[in-house]
């Protein structure tokens, strides 16, 4: 409409002249009208000078309208190049600190159509901003999670990077295993035991919705939580198929936003896969770690679930025991009865340990006919209980070979952490060994509790 040229300020320009002609045209009947003298007003010169006249506030205005309306939207089409070569560059090198709201922003200093037109045009930048943060987050989420099968790497590393992403200042990582739930990550939370048992936690597992606390300025809270004060926390439920297989806790001293929302659905998703993945990794090699003639853990894996339940035991304060267990005179079985019965009586031995012990409690076999126990809770005490249960059961086994019964007595040494004060893996080992050498030595097929003075 009213469009001449494909120029905005072209057609300005003709439409102000044509403007100008016309009404310096019209002028001189109008003069007559108001009692001019007809005779000048209709003379060549007076309409030749009404036209120019005309013509020339045309102009002006035209001139006006340059100055005020282009000069802006030159600046406006000028800032707009800039944004997007700086979002070119950007895409190329990765770099998007030069195209932040803060950088591209432009000043907003007329409050009408092009005021709106700038403002969109922020908004536009700002919006697409942030989708390159959600999108970076979400690549760096994806990486992250697909490049690592160890659940505690993994739990760290996805940690690290929902931090960074959702501006969360604390938070943690609980995983599920067969022995209950266990903390796989932490940052800044003061006491994530007590977070892990807590009401909020236990309703996310149940419901496997994320589940968001808001705290107003007014309310108190424990200091378990953090150091800061945190305004939300939300308690993330990592799902696979139907199975919930942890759970991430974030807190924040700001309110999470819609972006960061959304990240923390995608890696919500994401996660329950990688964990699944790990989880499944980790029985994979759990099984390339077991014993192939007992199914009692390998040597080397036994090693570090016993090093991961010591960590766990330091932190959590609660006890844990280790058993060390020789079969008396094995040797002595092959020889009389051959070592396929010796197999068997490995077998055997395992299998009653195993109905002594917890499904969570740790059997590895240590050497040929020897084999740690590792018993998670269990103080010096209650390990020495166990323990006679244990050698009484082996001494009960009716293992015949020929119709003979072949006799099959065991000697267990016990040590328990924190009364024997180990400071690590090792010395808890060897304790346990020297109460087993003293079994041995003061005549087998006993229990022997590790002392200072290793007294029975
Ligand atoms: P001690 O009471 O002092 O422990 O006497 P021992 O005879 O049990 O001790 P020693 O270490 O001298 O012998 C261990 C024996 O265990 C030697 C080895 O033949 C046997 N052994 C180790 N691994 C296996 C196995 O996988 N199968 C069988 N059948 N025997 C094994
Ligand atoms: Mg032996
Ligand atoms: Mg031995």
């Amino acid at each position: 409409m009213l469009r001449i040229t494909k120029k905005l300020f072209t057609d300005l320009a003709i439409w102000m002249g044509s403007l100008g002609f016309v009404i310096g045209f019209l002028f001189p009947p109008f003069t007559v009208i108001l009692g001019f003298d007809p005779e000048r007003a209709y003379s060549v010169t007076f309409w030749i000078i009404c036209v120019l006249a005309g013509i020339l506030v045309a102009f002006f205005n035209y001139w006006l309208a340059n100055k005020i309306v282009r000069k802006r939207l030159k600046q406006l089409a000028l800032h707009m190049r800039k944004v997007e070569q700086a979002i070119d560059n950007a895409v190329h090198n990765g770099d998007w600190s030069e195209c932040s709201p803060e950088e591209c922003n432009f000043i907003i200093d007329s409050e009408d159509e092009l005021g709106d037109c700038a403002k969109s045009f922020n908004d536009l930048v700002g919006a697409l901003f942030r989708s390159h943060e959600v999108e970076g987050a979400v690549t760096d989420l994806t990486k992250a999670l697909s490049s690592q099968l160890d659940l505690d790497l993994l739990s760290r590393k996805a940690l690290e990077l929902l931090l960074h992403h959702t501006g969360a200042v604390a938070g943690m990582v609980i995983t599920s295993n067969s022995g209950g739930e266990v903390i796989s990550a932490n940052h800044g939370i003061r006491n994530p035991e007590k977070i892990m048992g807590s009401h909020h936690v236990r309703l996310a597992f149940t419901k496997r919705e994320i589940i968001s606390v808001k705290i107003p300025q007014d309310v108190h809270i424990e200091a378990v939580l953090a150091d800061f004060r945190p305004t939300e926390v939300l308690v993330i439920p990592v799902v696979f198929k139907d199975a919930v297989l942890g759970a991430v806790i974030l807190a924040t001293a700001e309110h999470f936003t819609s972006d960061t929302r959304w990240v923390i659905q995608f890696f919500r998703q994401g996660f329950g896969l990688a964990l699944n993945n790990a989880v499944i990794h980790g029985q994979m090699q759990q099984m390339a770690a077991l014993d192939a003639l007992t199914g009692a853990l390998d040597r080397r894996f036994g090693v570090s679930r016993l090093q991961d339940e010591f960590a766990r035991s330091r932190r959590t304060e609660a006890p844990l025991a280790v058993l060390m267990l020789d079969l008396d005179f094995f040797k002595q079985v092959n020889d009389v009865y051959g070592h396929l019965t010796g197999d068997r009586a490995l077998v055997e031995t395992v299998k009653v340990i195993r109905r002594v012990l917890r499904e969570s409690d740790v059997v590895v076999r240590y050497g040929g006919e020897e084999f740690l126990l590792v018993i998670p809770g269990a103080n010096r005490e209650t390990a020495r209980m166990t323990a006679e249960r244990i050698r009484e059961s082996i001494e009960g086994l009716s293992l015949t070979e020929g119709g003979r019964v072949v006799a099959l007595t065991a000697s267990i040494g016990v040590t328990s952490y924190p009364e024997d004060c180990s400071a690590e893996v090792n010395d808890l080992v060897r304790s346990a060994d020297q109460a087993l050498y003293h079994a041995k030595e003061h005549g087998r097929n006993q229990v022997v509790v590790f002392s200072a003075t290793c007294i029975k």
